[in-house]
């Protein structure tokens, strides 16, 4: 029996030496010490001895036992230890390397172009102002001289709460807002957006940006309306832009016109960014009517002033040669990523 142990301890001590595996190892223990294990096999035997011997034999049984179990847990050490080696070679980092750069994005077409704005009005004293978008029918249509029946207060071009409230067709209502509060002089701006009951299509939205600005004071006259948006336009499409003024008809200002400044495509020549004529509608303007200065508390004897609007997709569909103002909605990746700067 002496030698079936020594046997059993040789043979677990080179097979031990050979596993890697935890599952592995678990099967050399059964093997050994599980129930129908060598040295099970061997304990079981016991009995057969005679009486004298057994005390020796059994104490040499879970000596070699004992060594079993003390092997298979230090080996179990060993491979896990090693597995957690092999973890942290695999999961290293070089932190040295340099990090990957975080995508914090960028302004959107629109937002540069309202940015440029800003300034360039800034740059000119005006100042900043806003409103809701959901506005009076007072403010939006009475205070600024359309009358009842003038076609814009129609159902079906302005989207209506009810009777007295509606969504701002224009930023206008900011203007009668800022007369109602301040006396002259006056000299602002504002941006926001304004919705009119439009099919969208590729130059027409429900939802649109509009820039506005007045100015009040004493003797202003066309050669000021004229000389502040010359320059207006020239900073923002450059020193040789050269605008026209043509005849227009708007309730709200009397004289009207409109602005038409040079392609700065073709400088003029024609191409097919301006369909051939050289020019580009940018904006509407004129002089304040004495009855929108009236309604504000503003004496229109003392005081005379000048108001212009433009629609900010407009201007940035000119400025990034956009032909489709849906571009600017929909925040297609694909199309807002060539604006980054
Ligand atoms: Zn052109």
């Amino acid at each position: 029996m002496k030698e079936q142990l020594n046997a059993i301890r040789i043979k677990f001590s080179q097979e031990i030496d050979e596993v890697q595996e935890l599952q592995e190892l678990e099967n050399l223990r059964i093997e050994f010490l599980g129930k129908n294990g060598a040295l099970t096999e061997i304990l079981r035997g016991m009995g057969k001895l005679p009486k004298e011997d057994r005390p020796i034999m059994g104490a040499l049984a879970n000596e070699v036992r004992d060594e079993l179990e003390a092997k298979i847990e230090r080996r179990k050490e060993e491979i896990k230890e090693s597995l957690l080696e092999e973890k942290i070679k695999s999961e290293w980092i070089d932190i040295t390397l340099p990090g990957k750069k975080a995508s914090i994005g960028h302004p959107h077409p629109s937002t540069l172009t309202i940015r440029e704005i800003i300034d360039v009005f800034h740059s000119m004293g005006f100042v900043l102002e806003d409103g809701p978008e959901i506005e009076t029918v007072l403010n939006n249509f009475d205070a600024l001289n359309s009358p009842p029946d003038h076609p814009s207060r129609d159902m079906s071009d302005t989207f209506y709460f009810d009777e007295k409230h509606l969504l701002r067709t224009h930023t206008s209502p900011v203007q009668v807002r800022t007369m109602m509060k301040q006396k002259p002089p006056i000299r602002m701006i504002s941006i926001g957006r304004c919705f009119r009951n439009d099919a969208l299509d590729a130059t027409h939205s429900p939802m649109f940006t509009q820039c506005e600005g007045l100015v009040i004071d004493e003797g202003i006259t066309m050669g000021d309306l004229k000389g502040t948006l010359e320059q207006f336009v020239r900073l923002l499409f450059g020193a040789d832009t050269e605008s026209v003024f043509r005849p227009h008809n708007f309730p709200f200002t009397e004289p009207s016109a409109e602005v038409d400044i040079t392609c700065f495509k073709c400088k003029g020549a024609g191409c097919r960014f301006c369909s051939g004529s050289g020019a580009i509608e940018i904006l509407g303007c004129g002089m304040v009517h004495p009855a929108v200065l009236e309604h504000c508390g503003i004496d229109s004897e003392k005081y005379t002033g000048f108001a212009f609007g433009m629609g900010i997709e407009r201007v940035a569909m000119l400025r990034y040669e956009i032909d489709d103002i849906r571009y600017l909605f929909e925040n297609d990746q694909r199309f807002t990523r060539q604006f980054r700067r």
